[in-house]
Order: structure tokens, then sequence, then C-alpha cells
């Protein structure tokens, strides 16, 4: 399985991180090495000295398409998650001065923790689902897939012109304003619809 990971899907986070509202959906890879299941604790990498988390909804490919048409794309998924886009920020824009891969910032171990799945029949409309993290108790990102510049079927479609998606891909869909950094000792938890559905420590 591969995970797909879009960048700058929201209009305030684009502009926090001084970047223009991109015209097509930007995406970038992570290794299936990068997951943290079950709650697992989150080590601070010694490559780096900013780590920053950015909470994103995680939709599931539940069947192989490829060219998939926008209109027919919520045949091919069928589940939500939340997951947290951890972010070697430092690393990351050392490689965006010299226009190098940002796979060293984005794909390291344990920098993808992944809730459990929910049904979507469980769930609010694919556009219309509210998340929130906290840090130490404190909301610091709030979000609604309502507000994506690219909306979940516009990804799929996009996406799916460059490479074919498979059962059990997973793509992040981007994030919200409100990203920062963690230090050792701070809990995160991520909701979706105010039900908490994963919890991470960093050590
Ligand atoms: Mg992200």
């Amino acid at each position: 399985m591969k995970i797909i990971c879009i960048g700058r899907n929201y209009v305030e986070h684009a502009r926090e991180l001084n970047h223009p509202v991109p015209a097509e959906p930007i995406f970038f890879l992570k290794p299936d090495s990068s997951l943290l299941r079950k709650n697992r604790p989150f080590y601070y990498p010694d490559f780096s000295q900013e780590i920053h988390y950015e909470a994103e909804i995680v939709v599931r490919i539940c069947k192989t398409g490829k060219y998939i048409e926008e209109k027919l794309a919520p045949t091919y998924y069928d589940s939500v998650a939340i997951g947290i886009d951890f972010t070697a920020r430092d690393v990351q824009q050392r490689a965006k001065e010299k226009g190098l891969p940002w796979t060293k910032a984005k794909g390291f171990d344990g920098s993808a923790p992944i809730s459990p799945f929910i049904p979507l029949s469980e769930l609010p409309p694919i556009d219309r689902i509210g998340f929130h993290l906290t840090v130490n108790g404190q909301a610091v990102q709030r979000g609604n897939t309502g507000e994506m510049i690219f909306p979940v079927d516009r990804l799929i479609s996009d996406i799916s012109r460059y490479m074919t998606l498979k059962t059990g891909d997973l793509i992040f869909t981007g994030t919200p304003s409100g990203v920062g950094p963690v230090k050792v000792g701070d809990r995160l938890e991520v909701y979706i619809e105010g039900r908490k559905m994963l919890w991470c420590e960093i050590k």
C-alpha cells in the first residue's frame, strides 16, 4: 500500500506557511513504515529540532482505479480516519531552499500516526466532517472537510491520473491552519466530530 499526502489543501494553512494557493493538488508520498498505529508514542527523531503536527482527515481506498472520474470517485473509498502528518519543518525548509524532495522531512518512521477507520455511513457527508487536534488539552487546530481547496473526489480523480490507486491505499487530505511544534512530554489528541479517535505522546 502507499500513503499519498496532499499539501496546501486549506487556504489559511497555505497562508500561514507563506505559500500561494495552488491551482491543482500538490501531493507527495510517505512509506508504509511511517505509520504509527494503536496510539503508540512518537519518538522525537535526532535529525530535527522542529517537528510539527498536522492533523488530517485520511481516506481509505477500497478498490483499484486509474483515471477515475470525479463523479465516480465516491465509489472508491469507504471509510475515514484521522491522522497526523508529522513534519520535520527544519529539514523540509532546507530541502525547499535547495529544490530537493521532501521525503526525509515527511517520510521518516512514525511520521504518520493514524486512528481506526470509521465507515462513511457513520459520518456526515464527506464534505462536512469536522475535526480538531489538542496539545496538552488545548485545541490548536480545527478544520472541516468543507474548507478544502480540492475536495476528496477531486483529489482522487487527480491522483489517479498519475498513479493507480489500490485497495488499502491511504490519502492524507491536507491540514488546516494552526500547525505548530511539539516537544518531548506533549500529549496530542485528535477528534473527528467531537469523538476522540487518536492520541499520541511525544517521547
Ligand atoms: Mg500535511
